[in-house]
């Protein structure tokens, strides 16, 4: 029987309780599930500025309830995106060689990438229940494309502890494989239709074989390129995800079906028990939970923008440090847009006969500068404000990379999580170069299907707004991030930082300013690369 844990840091120092048999029977438990129980001393006060208001509770409404009770939900979702990348792979491979005339290339790099991001930002995980790549593995796995089976195919193996303790750093770093791999090949340029083919054909390869040496959906919550970013980022959103209602009724459930699976719905494929979410980090929004849990205690929360930024008590370590990852990574982005970047790289490829950019050592040395510059600027705040006689002792975080009891990390947290606004934006801004400049030619490539579309088309080389216009756009993007950010970060400071710092208007100032500095930096750049894709 395989053990389960819940929650990324699968070796918190909370207690655990196994959760007891399943009444229904065996057969409709494949799997065992060790259970953190809830913050039982003083739950009410623990979780309340984390827990929706119960009036935000969208399957209040009986069609809504009755839309996300059915089972095909979720494949009626997937399903329009699976078509697309289907379309996607195969048309790079048998399509025009053209970029900009492929319907593959074009959709994928001028319009999706820029709408998973407003996704992100706006509701949360929302692309992740419609994602075809973890769907398409997922109906491998379960052998259905809907229906509640029993035995999952493939090893269901458990990730060693000692890998799943790194939590969104395993997302992270794929991410940055992935995108230097795309920045080598010039996938997203767009370049060659089939090498954009073959990128989508991989995620969908290495998804589909962790979800089948693994169990649930370990690829999803660990080691897909885009979780960390979607679950980081998303946390600006307004979706609170899948959520209790009552913790006092999850803390005295006898079947934990939620978890576990039960008769209507799998065990959460995420790991996240709706008992102890207090973010939407790690929620798919699959719906699983609300089908399987036997009390109806589990309903669709919305929150305010920016709830999980601000209120979570349970910081990670391993998400601080992935948004200093993240944003070392598209501020690399940023850089590599200027002649500076283009000057360094090409005398390190001398250098290094190495064939073409982005090289791979100031691709690593610029990220890893930027992070460092990140958390050393954390750091000098930290150092600055901290009072001298501070205990280590409150507040804990569980089941992180790190120990949350050191006097850096009481800094580190609080102050990254408030800085995920800026991040998200930049990212944000980062696409529509893309969009704004090459939509058209999504509609061209649609033509061209029909023998009604090619370059000397006006529509090819419309753009949708001029170069400074879009540098506008970028500018007031990263000023609403960065606004977004502040006040994030004043309501954060407030609550966390005031009482372990000497000094509550020092504190306030300096943490105001560490996100003053990175949109500033944010700007400086998007002015410098004057519209660059
Ligand atoms: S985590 Fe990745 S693979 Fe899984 S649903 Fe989200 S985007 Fe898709
Ligand atoms: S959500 Fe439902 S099944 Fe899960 S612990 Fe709570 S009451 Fe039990
Ligand atoms: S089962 Fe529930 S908590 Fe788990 S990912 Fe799905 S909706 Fe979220």
């Amino acid at each position: 029987m395989t053990i389960v844990e819940e929650g990324v840091g699968q070796g918190t120092a909370r207690a655990r309780e196994e959760a007891p048999a399943n009444p229904i029977g065996p057969d409709l438990i494949t799997q065992a599930v060790r259970l953190r129980a809830p913050y039982r001393k003083g739950a009410q006060d623990h979780f309340s500025p984390t827990d929706p208001s119960p009036g935000l509770e969208l399957t209040k409404n009986s069609h809504i309830a009755r839309l996300v009770r059915n089972r095909k939900f979720q494949f009626l979702l997937i399903l329009p995106n699976q078509i697309i990348f289907w379309m996607v792979i195969v048309l790079g491979v048998v399509g025009t060689v053209v970029p900009g005339l492929n319907f593959g290339t074009a959709i994928t790099w001028y319009l999706w990438f820029c709408l998973v991001f407003v996704m992100m930002t706006v509701v949360g995980r929302a692309w992740c229940v419609m994602c075809p790549f973890g769907g398409f593995a997922e109906w491998i796995q379960r052998k259905t494309f809907w229906q509640r089976t029993q035995k999952a195919l493939g090893l269901g193996k458990k990730l060693p502890q000692p890998i799943a303790r790194y939590g969104f750093l395993l997302s992270v770093g794929t991410f940055l494989l992935l995108t230097w791999i795309e920045e080598f090949f010039n996938i997203a340029g767009p370049g060659a239709p089939h090498d954009t083919s073959l990128m989508v054909l991989g995620i969908v390869a290495s998804a589909l074989i962790f979800f089948l040496l693994f169990e649930r959906r370990t690829f999803c919550r660990y080691f897909c390129p885009l979780t960390a970013l979607i679950g980081s980022v998303g946390a600006m959103g307004s979706a609170a995800g899948f959520r209790t209602k009552d913790r006092q009724v999850c803390i005295d459930c006898k079947t934990k079906d939620c978890m576990r699976g039960g008769e209507e719905g799998y065990g959460c494929p995420w790991y996240t028990w709706p008992g102890s979410a207090d973010s939407n980090l790690s929620c798919g929004l699959c719906s699983e939970c609300y089908k399987a849990c036997p009390s109806g205690n589990v309903g669709l929360f919305i929150q305010k923008p920016l709830t999980s930024v601000i209120a979570p008590v349970r910081r990670r370590v391993d998400v601080a440090i992935s948004i200093t990852l993240l944003w070392g990574l598209v501020l690399y982005q940023q850089f590599n847009a200027t002649n500076v970047y283009g000057t360094i790289d090409d005398w390190l490829n001398t250098k290094m006969h190495f064939p073409q950019y982005p090289n791979p050592v100031d691709y690593i040395g610029l990220i890893g500068l930027f992070t460092l510059a990140t958390l050393g600027l954390i750091w000098v705040i930290g150092r600055v404000n901290i009072r001298k006689d501070i205990s280590l002792q409150e507040p804990k975080t569980y089941g992180t990379l790190l120990s949350a009891k050191t006097k850096y990390t009481k800094y580190l947290l609080p102050i990254a999580y408030g800085l995920i606004p800026v991040v998200g934006a930049d990212y944000f801004a980062r696409q529509l170069p893309k969009l704004l400049k090459h939509l058209p030619r999504l509609f061209v490539s649609i033509g061209a299907w029909f023998g009604h579309g090619n370059t000397h088309y006006s529509l090819y080389s419309d753009h949708l707004l001029s170069v400074p216009q879009i540098v506008n756009v970028q500018v007031a993007v990263i000023a609403l991030g960065a606004l977004a950010s502040l006040w994030a970060m004043w309501k954060i400071t407030n609550r966390e930082l005031i009482s372990v710092s000497r000094n509550a208007l020092l504190v306030r100032v300096s943490t105001l300013a560490s996100v003053v500095l990175c949109g500033g930096i944010a700007i400086g750049l998007y002015i410098i690369m004057h519209g660059a894709s």
